[in-house]
Order: C-alpha cells, then structure tokens, then sequence
C-alpha cells in the first residue's frame, strides 16, 4: 500500500507542531510508525491523502457513532452556520441540547456546556471541591479524564497513599490532593475512605473505562462506589465523555442503574464537534456561577455549530434507537475475532460494552490496569500494521478502544474478522 503523501504530509507537520500532531494519541507511538493523514471520510470509511480507504473502527475515537459526514449532521450545520457562528449570547438552541441531555442521562437535573471532556472533568471536580468545601478528589489507575493537572498523577508507593505527577509540569503539590487507587478494587476504596473520608470531596471514575482499553466495571464496584460517597457526603463523578450514548443512549449509569452525583459528557454530544458538558443535581449545579460561586465560563460554550451538530445526532439516536442493533455487530465482532484468535492459538481477552470494545492480546483476565499492562504490545503493533495493509484502521493502541457505528454493516464486520484471521497468523 502506498501512503507517499502521508509520510511527505507527517515529515512538513513534525517540523510545525510537537510530533507532527495536536493530540499524542495520532502520532501512531503505541504501535511503531507513522501517523495515516486523513483527507475525508464518509460513512464507515477513512480516506488518505494517498487515496486509500480505510473501515474505520476509531470514529474520531468515539463521537462519529452516526458514521462520518452524517446527512442530517451536515444539514443541521449547514443550517446553523449561515446564521453566524457565535455569538457569545444565550441561544435556544442550547437549551434544545440541555433537554436532550437531560431527558436521556438519568443523574442530570441541570447542565453545562463546554467544549471539551477535559474541560467538564476540570470543571466537575472544581464543582466537587468547591460545594462539598474538601480538597481531596479519588481516580483510577488506567482512567483517563482529560489533560487536567489534578488527575495526571501515577501511584504513591502503596495503593492507598497520594498521588505523584505523573507529566512534567504537574506540580507535587497538585498531585498531592489526588488518591490513586486500582479500578474494580473495593478493599482498597474502603480503605482510602476508611483513612481520608472527611477530606474527600469526590470520586471520579469511568463506569466502563475505555481508556486503558475497554474494561467494564463490575457491578459490585460501581454500587460500592455509590454506598461510600454516600456514606462520606463526597460526590461521586461518573465520566462518561466515552461512555455517553454509547453504551447506552443514558450511559453506563442508565445501563447498570446507579446513578451518580454529577456526569461529564463529550465526545458524540458533539456530533463531532468540540464539546463537552457536566451536569447533576440541580441543588449541585446550582453552586456554579452565577447562579452559584464556583466559577467556569467559556467564550465559545454552547457554540451554534457544536450545538446544532449535537442536537442532530442526539435527535437521531433517541428517534432511531440504533442501540440493538449496535449490540448485534458487536457481539458478531466479538465471536468472530474469539474463534479467529482460538484457531491461531493467541492468547486473548476481549473487554466489551455495547459498540466499544478492545482485543488484548493478554493470558489473564483484564480486570484493572496491572492486568490490561501485561498485554503484548508488540502483538497489538504487528496486528494494527496487518490490518492496516488490509485496509482497517483500529486504534493505534492496545490500550484503546474500538467504535463501532450505524454505518457499519454486517459484511464490514465479516471482512473484518476475516481480516484478522490473515493477520493471527
Ligand atoms: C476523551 C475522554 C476525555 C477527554 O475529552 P477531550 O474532549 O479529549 O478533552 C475525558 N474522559 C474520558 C472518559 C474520555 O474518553
């Protein structure tokens, strides 16, 4: 396969910008190589600058769940942009995305727009802080809520203890007022709230975590985390910026029913565009300014193209309910790639929730992020460049979820097994 313009494009980008790129995770780092610049896409397919095309399994790592260049999404924007692009006033249209938002997310009462996950994981734990008056926020190992200093931490020497930085230019300080713990570990929350309880203002997890590859929560964990924030008056913070409409149109938390204090949003509430969004009990959000003194604001928050995109693509998902459906090429993805890694004798575990879901080429279960690091990342690069030459573009990373789409269809998925089998080989 021939990608000459993409390596010309990557070698002008890298003398331009840190890496070639806005956002590590394109820089192909996790499996070797060099990023694939992306001309357009259509549907379920990715097209090159070399004109290849590619069944793309990323969906700009979540939002596309319509497919790309939805013809709805299109129309609502084209629709929104001609009346101009921002205003920096109130406009209906946001709070026709609100009710979309909170109609379907069963812990939202009241809701924020902004214009990232990052931004809503920020402002949800500075909201936590600030209403429950403690400094201390909990995280998971292997979860990932955005760029925010206070949560890019790694472990303190044992499970329990405060979190170090883990980035240059992450403060000790910062790092300090975070507690690492491992996902899917109850004795250990116990005992961070058994040690720190009247000093922590919130627990912020992803219900399914998608970021260390898909790795579900189990159900004891999730009502573990409730009982003890409950139990401490802490906020318990479901991160659902993946998990949003995605693995089910309410959430994780309207799949496996525990509903938590506040919720971060993003990703597909965007359409595809930058968005984000934290919302909860109104008694909660009321303490955000200016109804409240905890302050968060943004020049471009519940921007009439962002918004109009979301409102497309949120209409389509409650109206259509494409969530079955969804479930059905899931499962034939997941049995598929099962038998193809048996016959080939690799070792695998498939972490899986509605249309997301990881291979990992692991020997044990994956439970956590000590279990999900052990997986054979050289098996996953040589896998990814196999697929590639296939034309299927996965995540560049083991430790990456894989989207799927109402684009896709069910011959999208044999090839895709297919493919794979070739590639176990
Ligand atoms: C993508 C993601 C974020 C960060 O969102 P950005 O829009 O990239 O800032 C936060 N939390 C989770 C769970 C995510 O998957």
């Amino acid at each position: 396969m021939i990608r000459d313009n993409s390596r010309l494009a990557f070698a002008r980008a890298k003398k331009l910008m840190p890496g070639g790129v806005n956002s590590p995770a394109r820089a192909f780092g996790g499996v070797g190589g060099e990023p694939i610049f992306i001309a357009r896409a259509e549907a379920a397919s990715l097209f090159d600058l070399d004109g290849n095309r590619y069944l793309d399994y990323v969906l700009s790592w979540g939002p596309m769940i319509l497919g790309h260049a939805h013809p709805k999404v299109l129309a609502a924007l084209d629709a929104a942009m001609r009346k101009g692009t921002s205003f920096g006033a109130p406009t209906e249209a946001e709070s026709e995305l609100a009710d979309l938002l909170i109609a379907a997310v069963p812990s939202i009462e009241k809701v924020r727009l902004v214009n990232s996950g990052t931004e809503a994981a920020m402002s949800a734990i500075r909201l936590a802080r600030g209403c429950t008056g403690r400094p201390m926020i909990v995280k998971f190992a292997g979860n990932y809520h955005g760029h925010v200093d206070s949560l890019l931490v790694a472990a303190g020497s044992s499970a329990a203890t405060l979190g170090v930085p883990n980035s240059p230019g992450v403060t000790e300080a910062v790092a300090r007022e975070t507690l690492l713990l491992e996902y899917n570990d109850v004795p250990s929350l116990e005992a961070a709230f058994d040690r720190h309880g009247p000093q922590i203002a919130g627990v912020i997890v992803e219900p399914v975590v998608g970021n260390m590859g898909c790795v579900v929560g189990k159900p004891e964990f999730l009502r573990a985390l409730r009982d003890l924030t409950t139990r401490h008056r802490a906020l318990l913070i479901f991160d659902e910026v993946m998990t949003g409409f995605r693995v089910a149109l309410g959430g994780a938390q309207a799949r496996f029913g525990v509903t938590p204090d506040l919720t971060t949003l993003g990703k597909i509430i965007g359409g595809g565009l930058p968005v984000g969004a934290y919302g909860g009990k109104a008694e909660i959000m009321d303490h955000v300014l200016p109804a409240g003194k905890v302050f968060q604001a943004g020049t471009l928050s519940g921007n009439p193209l962002a918004t109009a995109a979301g409102i497309a693509t949120l209409k389509i998902l409650r109206d259509e309910n494409p969530y079955p459906r969804l479930e059905q090429l899931s499962a034939r993805l997941v049995a598929g790639l099962h038998a193809a890694a048996e016959s080939a004798a690799v070792p695998h575990r498939i972490g899986a929730c509605g249309s997301m879901l990881t291979f990992f080429f692991a020997n044990e279960d994956v439970r956590d992020w000590p279990t999900a690091s052990r997986s054979d990342t050289a098996a996953y690069a040589k896998y990814f460049w196999s697929l590639i030459d296939r034309n299927i573009y996965m995540p560049c990373s083991q430790f990456e979820a894989l989207f799927l789409s109402t684009a896709h269809t069910e011959a999208d998925i044999d090839a895709t097994i297919s493919a794979a089998r070739e590639a176990f080989v």
